[in-house]
């Protein structure tokens, strides 16, 4: 099982991805935090990405397909994977699809977190207080959001023409969003 959950920053993807791992036995992949470890440990790859990530952009599309190229071949990902924060651009699917393609393999599901502005500014604003992340100032949050509207919303069309995006609501609480995540992919 193959899957990718798409939405905002704030809409709780990472926390759900955690607890669908768990459940099912398939590897949570999330792009952020491996981005974050490389920039803590001081490796070739953090030191590039390290502004990147402070000031809310998107790293260049070529070093994320190579990061998740690497990243899907490892053990624990044979039973499958929860994309989390991966693909964000259209050219990042498109590369995904057809490294996938070559190994004859594709994604299952593709979950849309929704969320409504109100809960997402709620969400962002208690992780201001919550977790101490570098990229989680209002300003830069502002910026992450800009950014997904511009680059990373096409994906709900990419993925939808495709047939293979379903919604969930992402409004309420862990558990309430759980359930919801449970009922659709019936794990
Ligand atoms: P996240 O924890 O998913 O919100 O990611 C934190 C930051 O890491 C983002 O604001 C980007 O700077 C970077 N990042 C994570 N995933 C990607 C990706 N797929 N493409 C480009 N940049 C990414």
């Amino acid at each position: 099982m193959k899957i990718i959950f798409l939405g905002p920053p704030g809409a709780g993807k990472g926390t759900q991805a955690k607890l669908l791992s768990t459940r099912a036995g398939i590897a949570h992949i999330s792009t952020g935090d491996m981005l974050r470890k490389a920039v803590a440990e001081g490796t070739e790859l953090g030191k590039k990405v390290k502004a990147i990530i402070d000031s809310g952009q998107l790293v260049p599309d070529d070093l994320m397909v190579s990061l998740i190229e690497e990243r899907v071949r490892a053990d624990d990902c044979r039973n499958g994977y929860i994309l989390d924060g991966f693909p964000r651009t259209v050219p990042q699917a498109r590369a995904l699809a057809k490294m996938l393609e070559a190994r004859g393999e594709k994604i299952d599901r593709v979950v849309l977190f929704d969320l409504t502005e109100a809960a997402l500014e709620a969400r962002l604003s208690h992780r201001r207080g919550a977790e101490a992340r570098a990229d989680d100032d209002a300003a830069t949050q502002k910026q992450r959001l800009r950014i997904y509207q511009e680059q990373t919303t096409p994906l709900i069309e990419h993925y939808a023409a495709a047939s293979a995006l379903d919604r969930i609501d992402a409004n309420g609480s862990v558990e309430e969003v759980e359930e919801r995540v449970r009922s659709l992919l019936g794990r």
